[in-house]
């Protein structure tokens, strides 16, 4: 598994998309199962898999984790830690990324 240092800034090429994987904002509640608060959604207990080499395209900051389905979790996606975004992931010819 490659490792990126999570210090080190991102350059242009490795952004998002290395493999061609383009990342789509999604509405977590359409994702995941849980209770909306004024600005936050949460839900429980939902386990990530790992860590993704994409870092988030909105905040730039944290690396997305792969959340894959499970008990509150209706479809695959990546979630960022640092914004608490949502994103799937597709292939260039649009096929989902994420399938189990
Ligand atoms: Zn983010």
């Amino acid at each position: 598994m490659n490792q990126i240092d999570p210090k080190q800034s991102p350059t242009t090429e490795q952004r998002y998309q290395p493999a061609g994987l383009y990342l789509v904002q999604l509405d977590p509640q359409s994702v995941v199962d849980g209770v909306r608060y004024d600005d936050t959604y949460l839900a429980d207990e939902i386990r990530t898999c790992g860590t993704m080499r994409e870092t988030c395209p909105v905040c730039g900051d944290g690396h997305l984790q792969l959340v894959l389905r499970q008990k509150s979790v209706r479809i695959p996606h990546l979630f960022c830690l640092e914004c608490t975004r949502c994103f799937g992931a597709f292939l260039e010819d649009g096929t989902p990324a994420l399938i189990e």
